[in-house]
């Protein structure tokens, strides 16, 4: 049995970090004294990142990443931003894939409400998941 090696400084609520510790060191890369300007720069990074990613949600209207929906949108983006491209023959071949993955969802959303629909008549409650 190996027993994980666990960073010894504590987090911001002042519990147990629990990151792996950088090789030859106690601490992990965020709490190690040798490594404060790469990790200060990462988390500057992690914050820009996320403020992308709240823009790109917002301009491209996916509020529920989880959702049906929201794969719907996804696609009529992709489908729409294909279209704009120049015609040529991998725009056709990307167009096939969509329409493709498209029939997938659609086939895969028809079963599960058909899936929702028996259980509802033989009153099992099996929660199924994509
Ligand atoms: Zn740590």
């Amino acid at each position: 049995m190996t027993l994980r090696r666990k960073c010894n400084s504590l987090n911001e609520q002042e519990q147990p970090c629990g990151n792996w510790p950088i090789t030859d060191e106690t601490v992990c890369f965020w709490h190690s004294p040798n490594h404060q300007e790469a990790a200060r720069q990462a988390r500057v990074l992690g914050g820009r990142r996320r403020r992308t990613e709240q823009v790109t949600q917002v301009v491209f209207d996916l509020n529920d990443l989880t959702s049906i929906e929201m794969l719907d949108r996804v696609f009529a983006i992709a489908t729409l931003d294909t279209l704009q491209l120049e015609n040529s023959p991998a725009r056709s071949r990307a167009l096939i894939a969509l329409m493709k993955t498209k029939m997938d969802i659609n086939k895969h959303t028809d079963l599960d409400q058909r899936i929702a629909e028996l259980q509802e008549v033989t009153g099992e409650d099996n929660d199924i998941k994509l």
